[in-house]
């Protein structure tokens, strides 16, 4: 039997799911478009078994294969990042950072973060997040000053402020809407120099990281986390790296029994095929790719006089703010123009906000999902002027619209493959 005929309901569901899937650009910049094989393995009888533990330390019989499948997710995530240990059980990103954090802190325990208003995500210390509930965030900035050449970036002279005041036992980086590359080795310079553990939430760039787009964690961060389903492209889950054995035992009990039950199998079955397809030569012609087409994308928002955070990118991502090209236009109606044609993004606070996280003045578009459909430079610069047409729109229905037979046409000539 299959599901069309047990659940009609649900087949539905996922069919007019795949249909939108295939007819839009994805230009959300924390998704991607996994392959078949990482999905027949997630929707394997893997999803049947218990297998609390770790390799060869399970707590449950008939764990074998399992065993095995774990060992090899570690082994390809270990080889992807150059590190000692990693644990592929965190369900998520936001359980792996919350893992690592019940395994270094104790309650009210201080650690340096990004303000979150300027890049940064709510596991790394959002009042309405355990981490900034249970735990002190002292925060850094980027460069506010928009006279200097580096406005947007890291500003490291806030960093070793926060150090020098504050000496937290730990310094994050790694960020959500941040458009350049992050300074490894200048974060643990300063890491050193005040005493600080440096850990690197990658999830964002980890497939750059692991294609060679982004300059490497390794050895810089004593902690590595990331998502996998981001520019790893893999099944959605979180994954913990280090190469200190006794903060990975720190590690593995703070994921089990720490914060999680049973690992998810299946998950993890996928995440060794997606770690497999990372460490292919192609995955290192896509990483390339994808930070051409962003780079590609933010010259023609630029031309076309946007305003960009940082002025532009050297990751797979851009941020506009739109109050330089249209002070009425806010993230939230421009994200709904963009979703009328047919381009999923969305909106963001930009530096300097002046709306609500409701609202916002910005909106963050990513290349990942484009460059995994095989879109290269040119075909980005047509999608940069359906953008620029959409914001221009006011919302005219017959801009909109023809926006949105150019979608269709672009999704026509890149299918996905699924
Ligand atoms: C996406 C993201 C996460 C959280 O990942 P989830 O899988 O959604 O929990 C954590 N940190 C950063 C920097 C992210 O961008």
């Amino acid at each position: 039997m299959s599901l069309s005929q047990t659940d009609p309901q649900i087949a539905d569901m996922i069919a007019r799911e795949t249909k939108r899937q295939e007819s839009t650009l994805e230009m959300i910049a924390s998704e991607n478009l996994t392959s078949a094989e990482v999905m027949e393995a997630q929707g394997s009888v893997l999803t049947n078994k218990y297998a609390e533990g770790y390799p060869g330390k399970r707590y449950y019989s008939g764990c074998g294969i399992y065993d095995e499948i774990e060992q090899l997710a570690i082994d390809r995530a270990k080889q992807l990042f150059n590190c000692e240990y990693a644990n592929v059980q965190p369900h998520s990103g936001a359980n792996a950072n919350f893992a690592v954090q019940l395994a270094l802190f104790n309650p009210g325990d201080t650690f340096a973060a990004i303000e979150l208003s300027n890049g940064g995500h709510l596991t790394h210390g959002s009042p309405v997040n355990v981490s900034g509930k249970w735990l002190k965030p002292v925060t850094y900035t980027l460069v506010q000053d928009e006279a200097r050449s580096d406005w947007g970036y890291v500003d490291f002279d806030s960093v070793e402020a926060v150090l020098k005041e504050h000496r937290p036992k730990v310094l994050m980086c790694g960020y959500s809407a941040y458009p350049r590359t992050i300074d490894f080795p200048k974060f643990r310079e300063l890491a050193d120099k005040y005493g600080a553990l440096l850990w690197a939430d990658v999830a964002h760039v980890a497939g750059l990281i692991a294609g060679g787009a982004h300059p490497a964690c390794f050895p810089h961060c004593h902690i590595v986390t990331t998502t996998t389903h981001k520019t790893l492209r893999g099944p959605r889950g979180g994954l913990i790296m280090t190469n200190d054995e006794a903060l990975a035992k720190k590690f593995n009990s703070a994921v089990f029994p720490g914060s999680q039950g049973g690992p998810l199998m299946h998950v993890i079955a996928a995440k060794a095929v997606a770690f497999g397809e990372d460490l292919k030569p192609e995955f290192k012609t896509y990483s390339a790719q994808v930070v051409k087409n962003a780079k590609r994308l933010a010259k023609e928002l630029v031309d076309r006089g946007y305003k960009l955070a940082s002025r532009g990118t050297d990751n797979h991502l851009v941020l506009i703010d739109l109050r330089p090209t249209d002070a009425e236009l806010s993230g939230k109606v421009a994200s709904a123009w963009l979703e009328q044609v047919g381009i999923i993004a969305n909106m963001n606070s930009v530096p300097n906000e002046t709306r609500s996280p409701f609202q916002t003045s910005g909106v963050r578009l990513g290349t990942p999902a484009l460059t995994t459909r095989g879109l290269k430079e040119d075909d980005v610069a047509k999608v940069a002027d359906i953008i620029d047409r959409t914001f221009r729109s006011k919302g005219d229905a017959g801009v909109i619209a023809k926006a949105r037979a150019d979608v269709l046409a672009m999704c026509e000539r890149f299918p996905m493959k699924h």
